[in-house]
C-alpha cells in the first residue's frame, strides 16, 4: 500500500516571529524528519498542496466569518483572541489544506490508498461562525480541514466516519456536523481542558442522534484505555453505522510527553489506530481513509505521527495491549449511545 502525504513548505507562512507560540512551526517538519528515518518512507508519495479554495471553506464556514477572518490576516502577525494569532498568510495557507484535505479524501475513495494531510494551523476548534459552542477563543484554529473533508464526502453521497483522537474535544467539527445524520462523528478527548465541551450526553440533534459519540475521558488516561475505546466504542459504531470513508483528526497530544494535556498514551496507541485504519481498507470494510494533523505540542508528538504511519503502511507490528474500561460513567453513556446510534440508522434505512 502507499500513502499520499500532502506537505507543503507554505505551512512556514504561519508562524510566530517569536517562536514562542506552542504551534510552532517544527510541528511539521520534526515530524515529516522523523518519518524519513522509517522504513515506511519508501512507501510513501509526497504531493503539495492545493492553491486556496475558499469554496471549499464557504461549505462549512458563514461567510461573515470567512470575510471577519480574511480581513483580521490582511493586517498581518497578531492575535485574534488570546490563544490565536494569524499572520498575512494564514488564511490563505488554511485554505490551501482546507482544498487538499476535501482532495484528498476525494481521491482516497476513488483510489483505496490512504492519505494524510500536514496541515498547520489546526482545524477542528473552528466552527461555523468561529468559536465553537461557547468557547471563548479559536484555540489556534482557522478553518475545520475535517469538516470540510466529511461534507464534502457526504455530498457525493458517501457515509462518512470522522474520528478525532486529539486530546482536545472538536467542539467546531461537533457544532458543523450537529444535525448531519450522514456524518458519525467520534472525538476522544480529557475532560474539563479546552474548550470545556464534549459531554458524554451530548449525540447528536434532531434526525442525527446517536451519531455524535463524544468519549470524555480523566487525567491519566493510557494506552489500555484507548485500546478498550477502539474495540467497545469505535469498533461498535462503525459496525452499525457503516462509512464508506474515514476522516482522521489525527492529533497527538494525548502523548504523556505533551505539555498542554495530561493523558498518558504512549506511541504504541498511535500505532494500534493505524493498524486498526489499514485493516478496516484492507478488508475492504471502508473505501477511503484521509488523516489530518491535529495537535501535538511535545516531542511526543513526532514519534507518535511515525507510529501512527508505520500502523497504517504495516511496518512495525501490532502492539498487544490489555484493554481496560475508561470508567463506568463512559461504558454506560457508550452503551446508551450506540442503542441510540442504532435506531437513528434504522430510521435512515426506512
Ligand atoms: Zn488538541
Amino acid at each position: 500500500m502507499e500513502l499520499v502525504l500532502v506537505y507543503d513548505e507554505r505551512h512556514k507562512l504561519h508562524r510566530d516571529p517569536g517562536d514562542r507560540h506552542p504551534e510552532g512551526v517544527w510541528r511539521v517538519e520534526d515530524s515529516v524528519a522523523e518519518l524519513r528515518k522509517s522504513g515506511a518512507w519508501s512507501y510513501v508519495r509526497v504531493v503539495r498542496a492545493l492553491e486556496p479554495d475558499y469554496g471549499a471553506v464557504l461549505l462549512v464556514h458563514d461567510p461573515d466569518y470567512v470575510d471577519w477572518i480574511r480581513s483580521e490576516c490582511s493586517k498581518g502577525f497578531h492575535y485574534v483572541d488570546a490563544d490565536t494569532y494569524v499572520t498575512e498568510h494564514t488564511c490563505d495557507v488554511a485554505a490551501s489544506f482546507a482544498a487538499s484535505t476535501a482532495e484528498a479524501a476525494v481521491r482516497s475513495v476513488e483510489t483505496g490508498s490512504p492519505w494524510f494531510v500536514m496541515a498547520r494551523p489546526g482545524g477542528h476548534h473552528a466552527g461555523r461562525r468561529g468559536p465553537a459552542m461557547g468557547a471563548p477563543t479559536l484555540g489556534f484554529c482557522v478553518f475545520d480541514y475535517a469538516a470540510i473533508a466529511a461534507r464534502t464526502l457526504a455530498d457525493l453521497g458517501y457515509r462518512v466516519m470522522v474520528l478525532d483522537f486529539d486530546a482536545h474535544h472538536g467542539n467546531g467539527t461537533q457544532e458543523i456536523l450537529w444535525n448531519d445524520p450522514r456524518v458519525l462523528h467520534i472525538d476522544i478527548h480529557q475532560r474539563w481542558i479546552y474548550p470545556g465541551t464534549g459531554d458524554i450526553e451530548d449525540v447528536g440533534g434532531s434526525g442525527a442522534e446517536g451519531t455524535k459519540i463524544n468519549v470524555p475521558l480523566y487525567p491519566d488516561s493510557g494506552d489500555e484505555n484507548y485500546s478498550w475505546i477502539l474495540a467497545n466504542v469505535v469498533e461498535k459504531a462503525r459496525e452499525i453505522f457503516q462509512p464508506d470513508a474515514a476522516v482522521v483528526f489525527a492529533g497527538f497530544d494525548a502523548h504523556r510527553e505533551d505539555r498542554l494535556t495530561q493523558l498518558q498514551v504512549t506511541e504504541a496507541t498511535y500505532s494500534l489506530f493505524g493498524h486498526y485504519l489499514r485493516k478496516l481498507l484492507e478488508l475492504g470494510e471502508m473505501g477511503g481513509l484521509v488523516s489530518v494533523l491535529g495537535g501535538g505540542y511535545g516531542r511526543g508528538m513526532v514519534r507518535s505521527f511515525r507510529s501512527y504511519i508505520e500502523g497504517l503502511l504495516n511496518i512495525t507490528s501490532e502492539p498487544e495491549m490489555r484493554p481496560v474500561s475508561p470508567g463506568r460513567s463512559v461504558e454506560y453513556g457508550v452503551s446508551r449511545v450506540l442503542s441510540i446510534l442504532s435506531r437513528t440508522v434504522q430510521n435512515l434505512k426506512k
